[in-house]
């Protein structure tokens, strides 16, 4: 890990400044702290607050906790939900969303409380990492000045507090759905609206309630569709759309006629929580002007069917942070950030088209049951649902651009996630590559000392290049002839080599800080490797 900064007074001048501590914003700061670099994190809230939002952890949003080391905290207190169960009313068909055939360590949706997720966010970066919010300080203003320069305004002590600017370097918006940061930079917010669509919820005890296995329910009929969740504790959620006017529908109850209607049997306690809203699409023009980056809802929102909202938001930053942070360190060419919209936009315009062929089945007021039920019997319906929900299958192939000689053609492919491997029941891949540098994996599947010494060669020279950046790991069937500075890893069964589907004789593969494949490479043709990171990083 970095050495840490000094994190005494605010800075006038931080190298970067977050906007909001809502989930982006603490994944933000705490993938910038994990590297050292110093920075503020203002929320213009005064204090931590208790409503629950979301309670979805998809698979690889729980990859990335563990990567940080805090996913232990969620497994220990969240429930485990091996997927979703949709009822249609009046068809005993009731297709599911299966998550426990998931190639990850996490094969179900973790079922927790935003809120609760913020303060574990929180306990990490403030405990572990030493940097403190700072409450009721809110921006009011940001504006770019010759040269790029930021000058940014902020309120500090609420209405009425004193006013302070600051001169980041750079600057991640994480302020959510209206954005101030946003707005001050004039990048225009479009999408659609799902017209009259209004959401209803509430966090309660059921009675009655078969709820004992561990599934999200879904019940759905021509005009409402009804959520039923466990939650960690005595409560469940109880979600329910329809059509109607949001002012109107927010005074009066749509939850206890709807659950009725679809579970007669069913009765609810007090609510602890309750909330009306209506959902949008939205998405940025743009995810960067200058030096600040838009993240999470700031950059895009959607249906909630299938509950991505902040998962896909934490991965923003996840995606940004290393490569900021490399940045920063001089280590690497800022025409590397550019990467972060080509990557990201594509991606949360994939989570609005999987989120909306959900919505389609289950919340498309008016349109008839069977024409949406069977959507749900098309073949592959359950993977491809399943692996874009999770979040396992987003990638970001064919973004970037590669020197000849790369290894294009084998599955999983240059920017797709890399995918776990039980080496031994003491070892995973995942494991090797838990830390904020690249990881080159120099995967043999022979002891054969002859390619080795050319690959060898290469490699040293690639670690005296980047020592700061770049980490390797040497896998083989059979522990080969001695590589002086890095401890081979015996695979006998060779699992990594078969789940990588690497070249006979083996392969080098590139794997960047946020577990995505960078670049892979024949032992023999490594130069095309070195010449994928000269392109963006800075030698030592
Ligand atoms: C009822 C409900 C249920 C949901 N259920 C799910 C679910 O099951 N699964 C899921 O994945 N998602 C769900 N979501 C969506 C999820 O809550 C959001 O996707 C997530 O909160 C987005 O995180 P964010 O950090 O980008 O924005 P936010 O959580 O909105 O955080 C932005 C922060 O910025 C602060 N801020 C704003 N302006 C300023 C300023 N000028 N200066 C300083 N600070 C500022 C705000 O106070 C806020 O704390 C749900 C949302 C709702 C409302």
């Amino acid at each position: 890990m970095a050495p840490r900064r000094s994190v005494d007074a605010p800075s006038e001048r931080p190298q970067v400044l977050i906007v909001g501590a809502g989930p982006t914003g603490l994944v933000a700061a705490i993938e910038l702290r994990r590297r050292g670099i110093e920075c503020r994190l203002i929320e213009r809230r005064s204090g931590p607050t208790d409503t629950s939002r979301a309670i979805t952890i998809h698979a690889r949003t729980m990859e990335i906790l563990d990567d940080m080391g805090i996913a232990e905290r969620f497994l220990h207190a969240g429930v485990h939900n091996e997927g979703y169960r949709f009822h249609f009313r009046g068809s005993d068909l009731e297709p599911r969303l299966d998550y426990t055939r998931l190639p990850t360590r996490f094969p179900f949706v973790c079922m927790f409380n935003q809120n609760e997720t913020e303060k574990i966010l929180r306990d990490h970066l403030e405990r572990d990492l030493g940097l403190a919010i700072e409450w009721e300080t809110e921006l009011t203003d940001i504006a770019e000045e010759a040269g790029g320069a930021l000058r940014a305004t902020l309120r500090v002590g609420g209405a009425g507090g004193r006013e302070e600017s600051v001169s980041p370097e750079w600057t991640l918006a994480c302020d959510g759905l209206h954005s101030p940061t946003r707005e001050a930079l004039g990048i225009k917010y479009e999408g659609m609206e799902y017209e009259g669509l209004v959401m209803q919820m509430m966090d309660c005890e059921l009675r009655n309630f078969d709820g004992a296995d561990t599934l999200l329910h879904y019940f759905i009929s021509q005009d409402t569709f009804l959520m039923i969740g466990r939650l960690e504790g005595p409560n469940h959620r109880v979600l329910v759309s329809s059509q109607g006017d949001v002012d109107e529908i927010a005074k009066s109850d749509l939850i206890t006629p709807i659950v009725s209607a679809d579970l007669p049997e069913v009765e609810l306690g007090e609510p602890v929580w309750k909330t009306t809203w209506e959902i949008w699409i939205r998405k940025a023009e743009r995810y960067r002007q200058g030096r600040v980056f838009l993240c999470g809802e700031a950059g895009h929102i959607h249906s909630v069917a299938g509950g991505q909202g902040w998962n896909v938001s934490m991965q923003d930053a996840y995606n940004l942070v290393w490569k900021l942070a490399l940045v920063i360190e001089g280590r690497a060419h800022e025409s590397l950030l550019d990467s972060y919209e080509a990557e990201r936009e594509p991606v949360s315009q994939q989570v609005i088209e999987g989120s909306s062929a959900i919505h389609e089945i289950i919340m498309s007021h008016g349109h008839g049951l069977e024409d949406r039920m069977a959507l749900t019997q098309t073949e592959g319906w359950n993977d491809q649902a399943v692996a874009r929900i999770s979040g396992l299958s987003y990638n970001y192939r064919g973004i970037a651009t590669l020197p000849p000689g790369c290894n294009t053609d084998a599955v999983p492919a240059i920017g797709d996630r890399v995918p776990d491997v039980e080496i031994s029941p003491h070892l995973r891949l995942h494991h090797l590559l838990a830390h904020t540098r690249h990881t080159l994996l120099i995967v043999l599947d022979t002891v054969d000392p002859a390619p080795l010494d050319d690959a060898r060669a290469l490699c040293d020279d690639l670690l005296a290049r980047y020592p700061a950046t770049l980490r390797a790991e040497l896998i083989a069937p059979r522990v080969p002839h001695p590589w002086p500075g890095i401890l081979p890893i015996g695979d006998p069964d060779g699992r990594v080599a078969s789940t990588l589907d690497t070249l006979p004789g083996g392969e080098l593969i590139l794997v960047r800080p946020d577990g995505y494949i960078g670049c892979r490479a024949a032992l023999g043709a490594g130069a095309s490797l070195a010449k994928h990171l000269e392109s963006y990083l800075i030698a030592d």
